[in-house]
């Protein structure tokens, strides 16, 4: 375990905290360095990040690539690609009370980050956020979740082959080492994960004034309405609750079903997640026995309250697999709704008209993201405007998280601040502003005192002049 009351682990934070102050000089071509050395080694070593994302969850080879590598390498792509222009700074047009003078806005390294990461995305969720802050110039410490612990190892073995102890460092551990690193002063905590962890990072993060970018989860609803293409929605929801166990932060978490539609959308639903998911051997499994265990224990309060499982197949606490379960004519009060369900159970509720979706939408804590299944443009804008989410996804889910050019991130419970693309490399910057005062008569010396009655008049002309 690290403890920053370590003599060894203070004096590292410390000299990561004086590189960070070096790196401000740095040429961006030497950001770009680190990025390049890092997307070589995961290319060199997919191999060996594929077996541990196998062995922490079992995950399916394609599933990974597809999902993690993929998102990494783009996120690398985009960052080397656009890094000049972001870096850049800006200028900004003066303002009546400053004419003449020139500004900017400068974009600054943070400085020293802590990145925190869960166990569900283990290699893209810890990379992903650590890439935008070597984009931003940041040095970077990287706490892996204790829950993937292969993974965990990999991840520090590959930040000590690509970069130097005082640009990246890996912690690894649990709740203990994180808790720790909570007490040093970062310039910028990174935390990915759930609500309540979320609320007891920032306030340890207040005890510095350190500001926080918080990714947590919540309940993402997925509304289908009877205009909806409803096998094409079936399909898609299917593969974006079920994928990785429904171990999703983006995952549908529920599904409000219009009357008309109903039965039609549980029977496909039905259909595709037998069809794609009812192989265990390329099918993820549930992370811990904990975990299994709350599944199992939120499966039997729902089945007590009258619940029907119209999908339901086995569940082995031997090797952790929890088939895919469709619950049907759940109501809004169940167990089911209370909080995220974060696994491979998907209640599906009736609704009547689109009035009464919204109010069960807005009766939950602020979503990460809102599915609408619609093809009626009436139906998504009212959606749109009547409820609140960090993202919206129509006529599929969890899309946007695959755009590098959109923000990502929650809004309330489901968390603040923005990652990927532009949104992370800001993230991780101080928007520098800068003016450049023009020499002799300014704006502002007209002003200057004494304060006589005749500069008095001509202010008070000038307002009822301009702001008329
Ligand atoms: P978690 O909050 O239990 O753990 C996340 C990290 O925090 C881990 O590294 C863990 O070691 C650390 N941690 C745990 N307790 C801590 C404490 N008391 N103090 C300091 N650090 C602590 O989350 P998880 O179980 O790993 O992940 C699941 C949650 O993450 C879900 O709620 C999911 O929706 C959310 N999530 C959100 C996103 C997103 O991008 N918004 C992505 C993935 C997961």
């Amino acid at each position: 375990m690290i403890s920053t009351e370590d003599p060894d682990v203070l004096t590292a934070l410390r000299t990561m905290q004086a590189k960070a102050l070096s790196m401000r000089n740095e040429p961006i071509t030497a950001r770009k360095k680190r990025l390049r050395t890092l997307k070589r080694w995961i290319l060199d070593n997919q191999s060996e990040l594929e077996r541990a994302a196998a062995a922490d969850l079992g995950k399916p080879a394609i599933e990974f690539i597809s999902i993690e590598i993929f998102n990494v390498l783009e996120e690398i792509r985009t960052i080397l690609k656009n890094l000049n222009h972001w870096a850049s700074p800006v200028y900004v047009p003066p303002s009546f009370a400053v004419l003449g003078t020139y500004s900017e806005i400068r974009y600054e390294p943070k400085g020293l980050c802590l990145v925190i990461a869960p166990w569900n995305f283990p290699f893209l969720l810890a990379v992903g956020p650590m890439a935008s802050a070597l984009g931003a110039g940041n040095a970077v410490v990287v706490k892996p979740s204790e829950l993937a612990p292969t993974m965990s190892a990999c991840i520090a073995k590959m930040a000590s082959a690509c970069f130097s102890p005082d640009e990246v460092r890996v912690v690894e551990g649990g709740l203990e080492v994180s808790k720790q690193l909570l007490t040093f002063p970062f310039d910028h905590i990174f935390f990915t994960g759930s609500p309540a962890v979320g609320s007891i990072v920032m306030s340890e993060a207040a005890r510095n004034l350190t500001p926080v970018t918080l990714e947590l989860g919540g309940k993402s609803p997925c509304v289908v309405t009877s205009s909806a293409r409803v096998d094409e929605a079936a399909l898609r929801i299917a593969v974006s609750k079920f994928t990785n166990a429904g171990q999703t932060c983006i995952a549908p978490d529920y599904v409000l079903a219009e009357d008309k539609v109903y039965d039609r959308l549980v029977d496909r639903i039905v259909f595709h997640a037998r069809k794609l998911f009812s192989n265990p051997s390329t099918y993820t499994r549930i992370v811990s026995d904990r975990h299994f265990t709350r599944l199992v224990d939120l499966l039997q309060a729902c089945r007590q309250e009258g619940v029907v499982a119209v999908l339901d197949g086995p569940a082995e606490a031997r090797d952790r697999l929890f088939s895919p379960v469709v619950l049907k004519n759940v109501s809004v009060d169940s167990a089911i709704m209370r909080d995220e369900i974060f696994g491979p159970i998907l209640p599906v509720i009736r609704f009547h008209d689109l009035a009464e979706a919204e109010s069960i939408v807005n009766h939950q804590p602020r979503a990460l993201a809102l599915y609408i299944f619609s093809d009626a443009r009436r139906e998504t804008e009212s959606l749109m405007a009547s409820t609140s989410s960090g993202a919206v996804c129509i006529n599929d889910c969890a899309m946007h998280f695959f755009h590098s050019g959109l923000p990502f991130g929650g809004v309330g419970r489901s968390g603040f601040g923005r990652a990927h693309g532009h949104a992370g490399f800001v993230t991780f910057s101080n928007e520098k502003s800068v003016i450049r005062q023009r020499h002799g008569l300014t704006g502002a010396s007209l002003l200057y005192p004494p304060h006589t009655a005749r500069k008095q008049r001509l202010l008070t002309k000038f307002m009822a002049l301009f702001y008329r």
